[in-house]
């Protein structure tokens, strides 16, 4: 995809991603946006995302997102979904359906396009660094823009941990990084560091959490009483499943915060036997092979029993694969 060739006579650009925005959602549209400011002097172009969290505020004109989503401009020339379908836009959404020309770039694997234009690749580590490869005219990238693109990779492969980091990530890593940055200060910054209320809600979800299934699944659960005591927002919770997951033995961890009275929000960790992505998508969310989430009604316990039904279902499925000594070639082939 040529995104000038793409955007070519709009005068109206706007730029949305997917609610509770996380880093590579943030670095996306920021470095899409830094970008094009650049390229297309002249066109007007609005970015729209939920509030980020204070992390991300070291992200140049970050100042610029709409969150009230209010706008003279009805309708756009082309709008763009970043890592999201449309379903996850919020209130975004009605922007993404009026626009003239859509244009989808993720690479969630659970995404099969909702733009006119889709650009979707699932083995990218993240879409910062989809974006960072659509960036064809290199002279125009500055310090500001790689800092932002940088951010996006950093989350989404958990510092070059994540399975899903390729030397091509590592080489966009090394480019961006040569522009001239505080790296280890940004990765320390946005991913490492955490507030005291943060760490005090890792430590009670650690100490609640408990294991199943012989061991291979890891659960844990804040609900809404708790997220309040604690004055805590959605990002507060940011890594609790990944130190479940890191559970010697665990195949799978699940960790739930409470939205409402019977409804959650799941998040899925896989170390690779378990396809988590195949777990969402079958109660309606989606993700990753091994990073996956979903929204589920019910209560705490009708909830891990219903997840726990179809990760047994991959876990028999692999296990069948998994004879010491026999052939690797599933039987079905
Ligand atoms: P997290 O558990 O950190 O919220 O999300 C893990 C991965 O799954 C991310 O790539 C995220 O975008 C995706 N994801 C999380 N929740 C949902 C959901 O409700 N629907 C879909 N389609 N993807 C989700
Ligand atoms: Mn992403």
């Amino acid at each position: 995809m040529d995104i000038l060739k793409e955007i070519n006579g709009a005068s109206t650009i706007g730029i949305g991603g997917h609610i509770r925005p996380d880093g590579d959602c943030i670095g996306s549209v920021m470095g899409l946006y830094l970008y094009l400011s650049k390229v297309c002097p002249g066109v007007e172009i609005q970015i729209f995302l939920e509030k980020p969290a204070d992390i991300f505020s070291c992200i140049s004109r970050i100042g610029q997102i709409r969150t009230d989503f209010h706008t003279e401009v009805e309708q756009f020339d082309v709008f763009f979904a970043l890592d999201t379908t449309k379903e996850r836009m919020g209130k975004a959404e009605s922007y993404f359906d009026q626009a003239k020309k859509r244009i989808n770039i993720d690479h969630h694997i659970s995404n099969s396009g909702c733009g006119d234009v889709n650009y979707l690749m699932p083995e990218a580590s993240s879409t910062s660094e989809l974006i960072y490869d659509l960036m064809k005219d290199r002279s125009q990238i500055d310090v500001e823009i790689a800092k932002a693109l940088y951010i996006g990779i950093i989350h989404d492969t958990g510092v070059f941990q994540y399975s899903n980091t390729s030397p091509s990530t590592l080489k966009a890593a090394a480019e961006l990084i040569s522009y001239g940055f505080d790296f280890p200060k940004l990765i320390d910054e946005t991913f490492y560091e955490k507030t005291y209320v943060q760490n005090q809600i890792l430590g009670r979800a650690l100490l609640e959490s408990f294991l199943f299934m012989n061991g291979k699944c890891a659960v844990s659960m804040v609900d809404k009483k708790t997220m309040s005591f604690y004055e805590a927002q959605p990002h507060d919770l940011d890594g609790i499943v990944n130190q479940l997951r890191k559970t010697k033995g665990v195949e799978c961890a699940i960790f739930l915060y409470q939205l409402d009275t019977l409804e959650y929000k799941v998040s899925l960790r896989s170390n690779g036997k378990v396809n988590v992505e195949k777990v969402a998508s079958f109660f309606g969310g989606g993700g990753h092979e091994r990073a996956a989430g979903v929204t589920m009604q019910g209560t705490f316990h009708d909830i891990v029993n219903n997840l726990s039904a179809q990760i047994a279902v991959q876990l028999r499925e692999t296990s069948r694969w998994d004879v010491p000594g026999g052939s690797h070639v599933p039987r079905n082939y």
